[in-house]
């Protein structure tokens, strides 16, 4: 008699994962280069079900929660950072959505949930989020983006997002923007807008020197006009102090894509010193990648710790001062991993041909993309000192 053995849903994710990984991997230099259009890595991740990563189970989703979503964002880095970091910009989207408590979120939000859900479930549709503006970069006080109703309480948008990935790509984008009358910079809201919808246009793609991956463009709004149910949970207002009291997708959510890229790179130096017969049997060699081995292995704990605690203690001071910590440590080890990857295996790191001078170029990112070190540092500080981190007054978002 065979014993059936139950997969866990990060397992099932994962198996997914395994299917698309070689192929997205074959990818990664050749859209890196402009020589392949990333549609073609999106198309894979589309055909693998892992757009359902955060939708719960019994609503036909792979129902992971943050600690897991963290480890299989690491596992398709590991492959392609830049696609996982698209593809996290999807996740980033929506993934709130399915940690709330569904029965509290009232009828509004309860129809807008559900029809995210029939959107990616049905119809295999990828959210992106656009909400870094040119004079206020990832912030959401102070954003020149705003709404207003029309006769017909519809929402009229209008302005600028300076960096949206999976421009092209996505069916869907979630725009932040304020009142058009409102100065006060907390008054920040969630709209879905479409790529065909009345008013929108994007940019040429960023032409910047890594992550062409993750296709991002500039999006303009003009006079953009969405009927009153695009509002995200049909909440006016609470995107800022949602941010505040659970940080971790616009601060972290990306985490594992930058923890799957510091595993490559510690992959890459292994695999080279591994093959070199006179470098292998050096104790000076051996013990320089142990030191990266063990600076990834310190990185991936707090990584998983704090994804474990926003799995399990959503909301938290605690945990959202883990989350930043994770983020600030993360980013300085792989920039750092990177820079002993080269010092270690020598001019065959810098190889145009090779993969590690793409990687050198995707770490430095992980400290572009929010939150940024200085910030981290702020949070994790101002915590000790006892400040209410709770208090909008007392962040930078
Ligand atoms: C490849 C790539 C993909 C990206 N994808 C997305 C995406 O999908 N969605 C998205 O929303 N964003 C995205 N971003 C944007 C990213 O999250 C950051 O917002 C952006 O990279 C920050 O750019 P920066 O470091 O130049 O700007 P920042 O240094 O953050 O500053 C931007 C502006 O903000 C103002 N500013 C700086 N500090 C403060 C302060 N303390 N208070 C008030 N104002 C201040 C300054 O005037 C500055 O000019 C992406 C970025 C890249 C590079």
């Amino acid at each position: 008699m065979t014993t059936a053995t139950a997969t866990s849903p990060l397992d099932a994710a994962l198996d997914r994962a395994a299917r698309i990984t070689p192929r997205l991997a074959e990818l990664a230099d050749p859209i890196d280069r402009g020589e392949a259009d990333p549609a073609r890595a999106y198309d894979l991740v589309r055909a693998s079900g892992l757009l359902a990563a955060m939708i719960p189970a019994d609503r036909g989703g792979l129902g992971l929660d943050f600690a897991d979503y963290t480890r299989l964002l690491a596992e398709l880095a590991r492959a392609n950072g830049a696609v996982a970091l698209g593809y996290n910009m999807h996740n980033v989207a929506i993934g709130s959505l399915f940690e709330a408590d569904a029965d509290a979120l009232g009828a509004a939000g309860s129809t807008f949930r559900d029809r995210v859900i029939d959107r990616v479930i049905d119809h295999g549709a990828m959210f992106a989020s656009a909400a870094s503006e040119p004079a206020t970069g990832a912030r959401l006080r102070g954003i020149a983006t705003v709404y207003r109703r029309d006769d017909d309480d519809r929402f009229v948008l209008d302005g600028h997002k300076s960096f949206v990935s999976l421009s092209g790509v996505a069916d869907h984008y979630v725009v932040t923007a304020r009142p058009h009358d409102d100065d006060s910079g907390v008054e920040v809201s969630h709209f879905v807008v479409d790529a065909d919808d009345p008013g929108v246009t994007f940019s040429t793609e960023w032409a910047g020197t890594a992550l062409r991956g993750t296709s991002t463009a500039q999006m303009f709004l003009s006079d953009t006009v969405i009927d009153a149910d695009r509002l995200f949970l049909g909440v006016e207002g609470m995107s800022l102090f949602k941010a505040v009291r659970e940080p971790h997708w616009m601060a972290a959510g990306y985490l594992g894509a930058y923890l799957g890229l510091a595993e490559a790179i510690v992959e890459f130096a292994a695999a080279r010193i591994g093959a070199d017969e006179r470098r292998r049997s050096s104790d000076a060699d051996i013990a320089r990648l142990g030191a990266m081995g063990v600076d990834l292995q310190a990185a991936r704990a707090l990584t998983l710790v704090a994804a474990r605690g926003v799995a399990r203690n959503r909301s938290h001071q605690d945990t959202n001062a883990t989350v930043y910590a994770a983020k600030h440590h993360l980013g300085e080890t792989t920039q750092k991993l990177a820079a002993q990857a080269v010092s270690l295996v020598g001019s065959a790191a810098m190889a145009a041909d090779g993969p590690m001078q793409r990687l050198l170029r995707e770490v430095q990112f992980c400290s572009i993309m929010p939150a940024k070190p200085a910030d981290c540092l702020s949070y994790v500080g101002r915590g000790l000192l006892g400040v209410n981190m709770f208090d909008v007054s007392n962040h930078s978002w």
